[in-house]
């Protein structure tokens, strides 16, 4: 079920031309306030908040996107890794409430340090060798 007042819902029910990939229960377009070149968000078609409540074939489906995302990334802006994350609940950070999950391209020196990864959405608690 789709809600007029999703943001995510009202892109695809419009089949708006940032959408890049899609297979039955997902979909992937580029976020619109990327955090690095081809930031890349993965859908699932189905209205609901949290990853968890995703059914196992739209999670094969969004892995499946997944795989598909990263090579035309890889084709097109070449980086040099990736994060995977979801943000779930507004404690974990989530703004949109129709789940996505976010696949950000890493570039050598895009920051300063990035030991740790999606660990520093703790400032300073990314090079856990430092904690140590
Ligand atoms: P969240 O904070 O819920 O994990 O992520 C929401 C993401 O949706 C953000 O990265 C934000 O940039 C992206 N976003 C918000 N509104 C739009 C929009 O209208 N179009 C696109 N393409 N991305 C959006
Ligand atoms: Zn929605």
């Amino acid at each position: 079920m789709s809600t007029n007042s999703c943001i995510f819902c009202n892109i695809l029910r419009e089949k708006r031309d940032n959408i890049v990939l899609s297979n039955k229960h997902c979909f992937a377009m580029f976020d619109g306030y990327p955090v690095s070149k081809g930031h890349i968000l993965i859908i699932p078609k189905r209205h609901v908040s949290s990853f968890f409540q995703l059914e196992l074939d739209e999670v094969v489906d969004a892995y499946l996107l997944l795989q598909e995302a990263k090579k035309l990334l890889d084709k097109k802006f070449k980086p040099a890794g990736y994060n995977i994350g979801v943000n779930i609940g507004s404690a974990a950070g989530q703004t949109v409430w129709h789940v996505h999950i976010h696949l950000i391209p890493r570039y050598k020196g895009d920051v300063e340090n990035p030991t740790g990864g999606i660990r520093n959405i703790f400032p300073d608690k990314g090079d856990y060798t430092k904690i140590l």
